[in-house]
């Protein structure tokens, strides 16, 4: 049977959980990998600002070292200083602190953890570097004599004391790129090394410094401090060198003149100086000379280490490049999956479950017999077409089938009824009498303790017909039965028992009760006038035999119909238009 309330949740609702979980899990999926790729994105982002940070550093560094050439020259000079000299010291340090601003910027603007300590750092460096300034210039408004050999090494080496903490924050910084994208790895170890090179080189040429203002030799602390940087410059040769040869995309040029203006040049020229320097007071050059030959050797270093911060930042971009287009990428291709899914989930809605849904309430209405349920008007095809045309068939056989039960059930209900039923009049026939007073008989419920058979014929109703003819007979048959409905309560069973003979079993309260009705109807009988056919009017009376019996007794049919015969024909006997009444006798209904 098909059910019209379910307790379990309907196919839509569980469809509409399943989709929902589906759909939350992609969406989840969908958020974890676009939050994987924006930090991606972000980091890359990060790691742009690191490398400007760590670029700054670099660059600081390099300003800063290249700060002592200056000051060693004019500290070699006689008063009055030349002015040339003067305005190399003030331009240098003016690009001095314009890194050291710009390092600022970075790190005030970046966003990293480590910035506030930098930027503590970083004034400290200011502050040093300004007292190491003032400490140069204290020195050259004194005349050359009076500049001790002491005083002169402590300060160029006090302008240098702030690089490695400079490189400390371009060591930080580097961290930050490198986590970003670590493919730039040599492209940034080569510009450290670079930088380095270039620091080591004017560290060397400030050991030159105090010896070539007090024209004096070398010391052998001086020798041993320019033969050690020469060692650090030639291990930090290596280095470079490996770096570079890993370097595809570093143009040729640039380590091709490191090596040249640098390693061989540069070198060359501290070396030789070193030779004459720590021999003799003369070695035939001023440092400030010197620092003039130094410039194109160092210049080639910073050149490469230029080239090489270049790359990485060409690599750190097309890194964040690429991370921008993934990242959009992952945008639209996680919408369009979203969209082809909730399409799909759509059509799957709309071709399986809505037809469902359909065909089910289509289906129940038909079982619960209710016709007027129409088929979805969506145009539907193939096979859900086909099952909404099944199920038309379906209800239509069914339907006329319906409609064949009714009739044949109104069938079965009018041949009862003709089967049952004398046409002439409407009373019971003889078989549907029996059959109902049998029942009537055996009925518990009634409150009455007697009951009675009546039998009645009417009396010489051969003349009748003979008389006035059959069809006035007819009518006078349907018109005594007329009155015998007047005459009986609605449970009495009334019926034709013969041509022109009746029966009626009714419960009664006293035996005197169907005497009664009986004469009330021989009465209206005998009063009556019937008009017939011709229009003549004539009358008509009836002979009764009425035979009763307490129901304790539980009487027979048979018994009653045969005593009340008996009692009948006992009234025609008598001359006819009467009535005979007799309870049944215990000896008749032992005869039964
Ligand atoms: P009695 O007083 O002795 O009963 O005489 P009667 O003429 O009534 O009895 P009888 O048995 O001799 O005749 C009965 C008649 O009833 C005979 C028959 O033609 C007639 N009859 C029986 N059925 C019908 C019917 O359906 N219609 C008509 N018009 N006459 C019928
Ligand atoms: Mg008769
Ligand atoms: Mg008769």
């Amino acid at each position: 049977m098909f059910r019209t309330a379910s307790p379990d949740p309907s196919v839509e609702t569980r469809f509409r959980g399943i989709v929902a979980a589906v759909y939350v899990s992609i969406l989840c999926l969908m958020a974890w990998i676009f939050l994987h790729q924006w930090q991606s994105y972000r980091s890359a982002i990060d790691a742009l600002g690191d490398f400007d940070a760590y670029r700054a550093a670099l660059n600081a560094v390099t300003r800063l070292s290249a700060e002592r050439g200056p000051a060693g020259a004019i500290l070699g000079e006689e008063l009055p200083l030349p002015a040339e000299r003067i305005a190399r010291l003030a331009l240098v340090r003016q690009q001095s602190d314009a890194s050291l601003r710009r390092l600022q910027e970075l790190l005030e603007t970046a966003r990293c953890e480590h910035c506030t300590d930098e930027l503590d750092t970083l004034q400290h460096v200011r502050t040093e570097l300004s007292d190491a300034r003032a400490q140069v210039d204290g020195l050259i408004r004194l005349p050359r004599s009076e500049r001790g050999d002491a005083q002169v090494d402590a300060a160029i080496q006090r302008s240098g004391n702030m690089i490695p903490t400079l490189q400390s924050i371009a060591a930080t910084s580097v961290i930050g790129a490198l986590e970003g994208d670590p493919k730039v790895v040599t492209y940034l170890y080569t510009a450290a090394f670079a930088t380095l090179l270039r620091e080591r080189a004017g560290l060397a040429a400030t050991y030159f410094i105090p010896a070539l203002t007090a024209h004096r030799p070398l010391h052998s602390t001086e020798v041993l401090a320019i033969e050690r940087t020469l060692g650090n410059i030639s291990q930090l040769q290596m280095l470079v060198q490996s770096s570079v040869l890993r370097l595809q995309s570093l143009s040729n040029n640039a380590p091709t003149a490191a090596n040249q203006h640098y390693f061989d040049n540069g070198v060359q020229l501290i070396t030789d100086l070193l030779g004459k320097a720590s021999e003799t007071e003369e070695p035939g050059v001023t440092i400030g000379e010197f620092t003039d030959q130094m410039l194109p050797p160092l210049q080639a270093v910073t050149r490469l280490r230029d080239q090489a911060l270049q790359l990485a930042e060409d690599s750190l971009r097309h890194n964040l490049f690429m991370r921008r287009v993934t990242l959009i990428a992952t945008v639209l291709i996680g919408s369009i999956l979203t969209a082809i899914v909730l399409f799909l989930v759509r059509q799957f809605h709309r071709q399986v479950i809505l037809p469902f849904v359909e065909a089910r309430a289509f289906v129940s209405a038909i079982a619960a017999g209710d016709f007027s349920h129409q088929p979805p008007a969506r145009d539907y095809h193939g096979e859900i077409k086909d099952l909404f045309a099944a199920l038309m068939l379906l209800r239509q056989s069914k339907e006329e089938r319906l409609k064949l039960e009714k009739e044949r059930d109104q069938l079965i209900r009018e041949l009862r009824t003709m089967a049952s039923t004398d046409p002439l009049t409407g009373l019971n026939n003889r078989r549907a009498f029996e059959h109902k007073a049998e029942a009537l008989l055996a009925e518990r419920r009634s409150p009455h303790p007697y009951v009675a058979l009546i039998a009645f014929d009417i009396d010489h109703f051969k003349r009748i017909n003979d008389t006035y003819g059959h069809e006035t007979g007819d009518r006078a048959l349907q018109r005594l039965a007329e009155l015998c409905r007047e005459t009986w309560r609605e449970g009495d069973v009334i019926g034709r028992v013969g041509g022109e003979e009746f029966c009626t079993l009714t419960l009664i309260a006293s035996p005197d009760e169907a005497s009664v009705s009986a004469q009330r109807l021989r009465q209206r009988l005998h009063d009556e006038r019937i008009t017939a056919v011709d229009g003549r009017a004539f009358s008509m009376t009836a002979s009764f035999g009425v035979s009763h019996a307490s129901r304790q007794q539980a009487p027979a049919l048979d018994a009653l119909l045969r005593h009340a015969d008996a009692l009948l024909y006992r009234a025609k006997s008598s001359g006819r238009d009467r009535i005979e009444t007799d309870p049944l006798s215990q000896a008749i209904r032992g005869s039964v």
